[in-house]
């Protein structure tokens, strides 16, 4: 029997082997899922991810989504530098 309508879903970090056949819309293919961001150049980067890559990526997006309210309220970078030292 051939059964039609299968995707292929494979998480989009490199050194993930976290892949599926299945029929969108079923709980497996949910099981991926997609982030936009846009990069330091303003380009859009479009991710498909495994559960387990999908929930660290949301926690990074709460870490940097803070930094950037910081930046929003007093102007400082207070991340990506070592010793914390304030200018
Ligand atoms: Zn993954």
């Amino acid at each position: 029997m051939v059964t039609d309508g299968y995707s292929h879903y494979e998480c989009d970090v490199a050194t993930c082997r976290a892949e599926a056949y299945a029929r969108p819309g079923t709980k497996e293919a949910e099981a991926f899922s997609q982030r936009t961001r846009l990069d330091s150049e303003g380009r859009q980067r479009t991710l498909t991810l495994c559960p387990r890559h999908a929930r660290a990526y949301d926690v990074l997006a709460r870490v940097v989504e803070a930094a950037f309210r910081r930046f929003e309220d007093a102007g400082v970078c207070d991340i990506g530098r070592k010793g914390g030292d304030a200018s």
